[in-house]
């Protein structure tokens, strides 16, 4: 399973598919992308390899946009098929999430906001996930990241997510507890990956989150990090990768 996501100036398209290429060593069963292209909040994903993927993608969707996020799925929730891959969107279809990892308690979770009106499309706990971040944010009138936070808080499990919310596309939040991801800066673009493999081409600077560490990636800024669990700053540990 892995996680590739792009912020920046280039087509995202082409650096995702790559990334999950380079990643497909650590297995999986599915695959999906999303792309952002300033209007368009585009998702195409199916059962299957990444090639499969990118056959029915060029079909689906137009594959350009400056923002995109990739997965490869080795289901643990819910069967291996188009459906339960991901990327998922929330009911409003405003967020989207990949995810690795394990929601333990999503049952509960997904019982209350089925209670509150929540539909579910796919039989995922990443689902839930997404959900339950879009319900936070709506009650509290909250950015993503504030949400993401909250909304982990509630959660247990292990994870390591890229949420994209299409009213704020100039960020991604991402997060890890149990599974890795690595952050690559660039200049004026951001990688995110659950390895350096996808962006070592790109930049030689990567930033490996910590477990229990969350980023909030935004265009044109200076990505901040912080703790899932007290909201306290870290400053993150710029690493030289060997290109
Ligand atoms: N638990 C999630 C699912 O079954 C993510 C699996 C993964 O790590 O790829 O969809």
């Amino acid at each position: 399973c892995g996680i590739v996501g792009y912020i920046g100036y280039r087509e995202a398209y082409p650096i995702v598919i790559k990334g999950l290429k380079r990643l497909e060593y650590r297995g999986y069963d599915s695959a999906g992308v999303m792309l952002y292209d300033g209007e368009n909040l585009k998702i195409s994903k199916t059962k299957g390899k990444v090639v499969d993927l990118e056959e029915r993608a060029s079909k689906e969707i137009s594959i350009n946009g400056t923002i995109g996020m990739g997965h490869t799925r080795w289901a643990t929730h819910g069967v291996p098929n188009d459906v339960n891959s991901h990327p998922h969107l929330s009911n409003s279809g405003n967020l989207a999430i990949i995810h690795n990892g394990i929601i333990e308690n999503y049952a509960p979770l997904k019982v209350e906001l089925m209670k509150r009106g929540y539909i579910f499309h796919s039989d995922t706990d990443t689902e839930v996930l997404v959900n339950l971040i879009e319900e936070v944010q709506k009650k509290e009138k909250l950015k993503l990241g504030k949400a993401v936070q909250i909304a982990l808080n509630q959660v247990v499990g292990a994870y390591a997510i890229a949420v994209f919310d299409r009213n704020n596309p100039d960020e991604i939040v991402a997060a890890r507890l149990g599974s890795p991801l690595a952050i690559g800066v660039g200049e004026g673009e951001y990688f995110i990956a659950s390895d350096a493999s996808p962006f070592i081409e790109y930049t030689s600077n990567a930033i490996y989150l910590e477990d229990g560490e969350m980023a909030i990636i935004r265009l044109h800024k200076a990505m901040k990090v912080r703790k899932i669990k007290d909201d306290s700053l870290v400053d993150p540990y710029i690493q030289e990768l060997q290109m």
